[in-house]
């Protein structure tokens, strides 16, 4: 049990957006448990050629139908100037851009352009390799087009160590970050740290010593038979169990 008294954040929703109904399915059970920011992926950036690399526009209006149906915010990931010019015709609520994408200073500085005095929140995830000066670099380059509410995200960095999960996290460099720009808010992403949904409580546990403001959690209808990342995602019912055990 969380002893601080701050409210935890809970965005949650499946890796991608595969059709409308695995959505409206998904955001039921979320919202049944009090989720209210849901987020899915459309493009999804993946390692090899040939795997499912997303529905890309045609998830929009689905993700329009999850906010008018349950109220909820809806949250996707930008990594190209035309993604952003997509999603701002929809309202989209808040955005996330990627670990693929923090780590490159061109496309970093392109996105911040699209986004120049955006109003709504704009997530960063750590990049890649632990190389705390980029993730301070592409805040920088957000803070510099006037988007005023950037936060972090934790999911972990790609190491070659010994560590059991997908991504290792290393929170003292998040800290770093957080110091740097003042009181920045942080999440952590248990799903892309841990890779197996069997590490996701430690990991929560981890990230609650060091002070989060909210997790950012994988959530499927059917974990089992999901597009991507489909060892790492809860059932809503499942996360509904973390959160009153671990996190509340
Ligand atoms: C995601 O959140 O679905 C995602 C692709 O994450 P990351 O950029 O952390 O790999
Ligand atoms: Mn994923």
């Amino acid at each position: 049990m969380s002893t601080k008294e701050k409210k935890i954040e809970i965005i949650a929703g499946p890796c991608s957006a595969e059709s409308e109904e695995q959505l409206l399915n998904t955001a039921d059970g979320l919202n049944s448990i009090g989720v209210k920011v849901f987020r899915a992926g459309i493009w999804k950036p993946r390692s090899r050629y040939g795997s499912f690399e997303g529905m890309g526009i045609k998830a929009l209006p689905w993700l329009d139908s999850v906010r008018h149906k349950y109220g909820m915010e809806i949250m996707t990931e930008v990594a190209t100037p035309n993604h952003v010019d997509c999603v701002l015709k929809y309202n989209i609520d808040r955005l996330w851009i990627g670990a693929r994408t923090s780590v490159n200073p061109f496309m970093m500085s392109e996105l911040s352009e699209a986004l120049r005095g955006i109003k709504i929140p704009v997530f960063i995830k750590n990049p890649l390799c632990p190389d705390v000066e980029l993730w301070k670099g592409a805040v920088e380059r957000l803070l510099k087009a006037d988007i005023s509410d950037v936060r972090l995200i934790h999911r972990g960095f790609c190491l070659l160590d010994n560590s059991p999960y997908r991504n290792t996290p290393l929170w003292n460099l998040c800290t770093e970050v957080q110091r740097e720009f003042g009181d920045i808010r942080l999440y952590c992403d248990p799903s892309h740290i841990a890779g197996k949904r069997e590490y996701i409580p430690e990991l929560c546990t981890a990230a609650l010593n060091y002070d989060v403001d909210g997790f950012f959690i994988e959530s499927h209808v059917n974990p089992d038979v999901a597009l991507s990342d489909s060892k790492q995602q809860l059932k809503p019912i499942d996360l509904n169990k973390l959160i009153k055990e671990i996190i509340e």
